[in-house]
């Protein structure tokens, strides 16, 4: 038996096999991210104490020696078993190394892939289904968004994908369809792009902000950021069903019909989610970067096909 393996058993330091478990319920409760470790890193503690490890079994050292240099080196047993379940778990491609992870976000953190984070919602019981409203990340997801993020603005654009869809597996569809929602509600920093609101659930691991299609993704609405907009599910509801539109400076346009409803519709203790941005004249919550604006050619769509359509009124 092994030094290590010796002060390991002596210690009664947990077994690999349950910090790996561990491991990816923690990078669950984190959305699917937490840094590389290094001495004094939170998330080191964190998990020695859900083992309830004490004193003496986290502040335990193991001396090796450098061979280049031929000098002792010093570390500490639980920072190393942390880190040999990390890896077996980068081995399993459960999670992503940190300095793959860094090529992505620039960030040096460990963060699950699709496989690991499938693995952390059956150790939860949640179901898979779940998996779409969720903001845990995933290797796999963020590649989308950055690639998302990185396309060029077209000036041209046609919303509409008029190309014939070719049989997409449905892992690749759901997985594109994550990384749009993730992209676009992230552009607009998690609120609604009309009433401003932004709230995740006590948990942080929902946002209650949706990522519309301006042209919808039925009638093949392309996933790109310009034909999205995040919107809270009051108002994803009202833009689709043409309550109201956009016109091309992003100020908001309401259905003439709002005049005909009943006073007491559509409110909220002294708010009316429709009526108080009828006289509203300015733009709507747009993302920091002009390039995540929504195209006029998304907008031009939404007004011609949806809000001319159930209004039945030009604009
Ligand atoms: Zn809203």
């Amino acid at each position: 038996m092994s030094y290590e393996s010796e002060m390991l058993k002596s210690l009664k330091m947990p077994v690999r096999a349950d910090v790996e478990k561990e491991l990816l319920l923690a990078l669950f409760k984190h959305n699917g991210v937490i840094k590389e470790f290094g001495t004094g890193e939170e998330i080191v503690d964190e998990i020695a104490r859900s083992f309830g490890l004490t004193e003496k079994q986290r502040t335990a050292f193991l001396e090796t020696i450098y061979r280049k240099e031929n000098r002792p080196k010093k570390s500490y047993l639980w920072h190393r078993l942390l880190f040999r379940a990390a890896d077996s778990l980068v081995k399993e491609n459960l999670i992503s190394r940190p300095t793959d992870t860094f090529r992505l976000t620039n960030q040096r953190e460990w963060m699950l892939t699709e496989k690991g984070f499938d693995v952390a919602l059956k150790l939860l019981a949640i179901p898979n289904s779940k998996k779409e409203f969720l903001s845990t990340k995933s290797y796999e997801v963020q590649k989308i968004v950055k690639k998302l993020k990185k396309s060029k603005r077209p000036l041209h654009y046609d919303p509409v994908d008029n190309k014939k869809k070719t049989t997409t597996k449905i892992t690749e569809f759901r997985l594109r369809k994550r990384g749009f929602r993730w992209a676009v509600i992230e552009a607009y920093d998690f609120k609604c792009a009309i009433c401003g609101m932004k709230i995740n659930s006590p948990d942080s691991h929902q946002w209650e902000v949706e990522a519309a299609h301006i042209v919808p993704h039925k009638i093949n609405g392309k996933d790109d950021i310009w034909n999205g907009l995040a919107l809270c599910h009051l108002h994803h509801w009202a833009f689709d069903v043409g309550w109201f539109t956009l016109l091309d400076n992003y100020s908001v346009k309401m259905s003439s019909k709002i005049q005909l409803l009943p006073f007491e519709f559509g409110k909220f203790g002294e708010t009316n989610f429709l009526r108080d941005f009828i006289s509203r004249d300015s733009t709507i919550f747009l993302p920091r970067e002009k390039e995540f604006y929504p195209h006029k050619n998304s907008l031009y769509w939404h007004r011609e096909n949806i809000f001319n359509f159930y209004n039945k009124v030009t604009i």
